[in-house]
């Protein structure tokens, strides 16, 4: 089955492709199309809402079931903080050590046991024919207090969860384990009901 993924972070499209191409799924991309997509602004209040968000506008772009993923961490500590806004934690012109660097500093001094979060991944999957479902993907764990690793992006140098560091780990790793991963799985099964 041809799918769009409507996504143009390189870092999630990598992984989204890496767990749905052996599910079977042809996959087709930004990197398929003759003009870049639009960017969506991310007015939902919740990662279902942005995910569906994004997954609309790829449908409309390229006619094909579209399914998009919006993501982010969730720091008990910091009220859920980053959460929706992960993206831009540091601002408009955040980086990927921009917002680690923040994260950091807002959790300085805070002992293990209370900087407990979660990744969450709302993944949506929108129709031709108007018919639209989410899933969602949870990962546990914790910020550790500085960052290790070399593999992965965003906050992956210091989310830990109970198979290590995401950066640490090898991808095939974080696949089974990770928010991402966890989401795509139900979207499959669910996506069964749907076909
Ligand atoms: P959005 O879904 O485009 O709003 O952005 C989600 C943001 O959350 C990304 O830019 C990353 O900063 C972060 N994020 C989402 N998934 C991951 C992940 O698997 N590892 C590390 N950071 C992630």
């Amino acid at each position: 089955m041809k799918i769009f993924i409507a996504t143009k972070n390189k870092n999630k499209l990598k992984e989204l492709e890496r767990i749905l191409v052996p599910m079977g799924f042809d996959v087709v991309s930004e990197n398929d199309l003759d003009k870049p997509l639009p960017e969506v602004d991310e007015t939902g209040v919740t990662y279902e809402e942005n995910a569906l968000l994004k997954a609309r506008s790829g449908l409309e772009v390229t006619g094909l079931v579209s399914v998009a993923d919006d993501s982010g961490l969730s720091v008990d500590y910091l009220d859920g903080a980053p959460g929706l806004y992960s993206a831009r934690y540091s601002g408009m012109n955040a980086t990927y050590d921009s917002n680690n660097d923040k994260l950091l500093a807002a959790l300085d001094g805070v002992p293990r046991d209370k900087r407990t979060a979660t990744f969450v991944s709302a993944i949506a999957c929108v129709f031709p024919d108007g018919r639209e479902f989410t899933v969602r993907g949870e990962c546990p764990g914790y910020v550790a207090e500085k960052c290790s690793g070399t593999e992965g992006f965003g906050y992956d140098p210091l989310f830990i969860c109970s198979a290590g560091c995401y950066a640490e780990i090898s991808p095939e790793e974080k696949d089974r384990v990770s928010h991402r991963g966890i989401a795509l799985r139900i979207f499959k099964e669910e996506l069964k009901k749907y076909i």
